[in-house]
């Protein structure tokens, strides 16, 4: 017999990206059961993107454990709309103000939908399983293409009214600061994010390695290396993910800071300058000594936070998340 056996409720886990959608069926022990994966026709129209999400869907509904799935949990990129049930992703232009929940409860007969931010959805599996377990208070972040986070607050995790709460990327540490396609000056997205860190470097005269694309990875190899250039661009990104840590700290109050994404694979070429300039920015007494570890959970991070963040906004008997 399965070791996951029909045992026990289970949530349809959707990961919506801008380059895939991933699919899982979840248990109460934040267990992927199985997985679907579809590349996500971004440039396509709004119907066709959603084929790709019912092709998932389809292939979870086709497995045997399926009748035991009590609800759909859904992680996208955002920005999404919980309250509204509409999803309008940057880096998805056939999709604005699409309405995701009801379309996908459709697909699955009904059952109840549950849809947040992927920055929510993170921290909601951080919490759950990974570096904020045990944590009533935490900031989860994800450094990558773009800068996203959540917030758990005296042990709930705070999606707020339309699921996007926690996005830290877009805080502003930069008052002059560069123009971010959200509109904004000096986000910290702006300076910190996977591309940013490599505008940062290539515009102080580093260059690659031949052959080797300019990405963050690449500026942290340099970096590792002792290139000067290299160390400052993460020095930068350091500093202003520090800033918005510390921002965070003081108004909420948080224990812990999760850092993941795939910047945060740099490692101590990250961590190192990033707890040195929060002691500089975090110095009330209540927000001094936020620690700052990297998040644990990898890929699936997304797949189980959508379960996780699902079961505690449906408050979902016999999963663990639910309050
Ligand atoms: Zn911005």
């Amino acid at each position: 017999m399965h070791p996951h056996g029909a045992t026990g409720p289970l949530v349809a886990a959707l990961d919506i990206g801008g380059t895939k959608i991933a699919g899982a069926l979840v248990d109460a022990e934040g267990q992927l059961l199985t997985k679907a994966l579809r590349p996500t026709p971004a440039t396509e129209d709004g119907e066709s993107v959603l084929r790709a999400v019912t092709d998932v869907l389809d292939e979870l509904r086709a497995v045997p454990q399926w009748p035991a799935t009590i609800a759909v949990g859904i992680g996208s990129a955002g920005p999404v709309d919980a309250l509204h049930g509409t999803v309008s992703p940057v880096n998805v232009p056939g999709w604005r103000e699409f309405p995701l929940v009801s379309r996908v409860s459709q697909a699955v007969g009904g059952l109840p939908v549950a849809l947040t931010g992927d920055g929510v959805a993170m921290t909601a599996a951080e919490h759950w399983q990974g570096a904020a377990r045990g944590y009533d208070n935490a900031l989860c972040m994800v450094v990558s293409t773009g800068v996203g986070g959540g917030l758990v607050l005296g042990g709930a995790l705070v999606p707020g009214p339309t699921g996007n709460a926690g996005h830290i990327g877009h805080i502003s540490v930069d008052l002059d600061g560069d123009l971010c396609p959200c509109g904004s000056r000096g986000c910290v997205e702006r300076i910190a994010s996977g591309p940013n860190i490599a505008r940062s470097a290539l515009g102080g005269g580093w260059q690659p390695p031949a052959g080797v694309a300019a990405t963050a990875a690449a500026v942290a190899d340099a970096a590792r290396a002792g290139d000067r250039v290299a160390l400052a661009a993460f020095d930068r990104a350091a500093q202003a993910l520090a800033a918005g840590i510390a921002a965070t700290a003081t108004l909420v109050e948080i224990q812990v800071a999760v850092v993941g994404g795939g910047v945060a694979n740099a490692g101590p070429v990250l961590f190192d300058p990033l707890r040195e300039h929060l002691s500089r920015y975090a110095t009330l007494s209540f927000a001094a000594g936020v620690e700052v570890v990297p998040a644990k959970l990898g890929t699936d991070a997304g797949l189980v936070g959508a379960a996780a963040a699902a079961a505690e906004s449906l408050r979902l008997e016999g999963f663990t998340s639910a309050p």
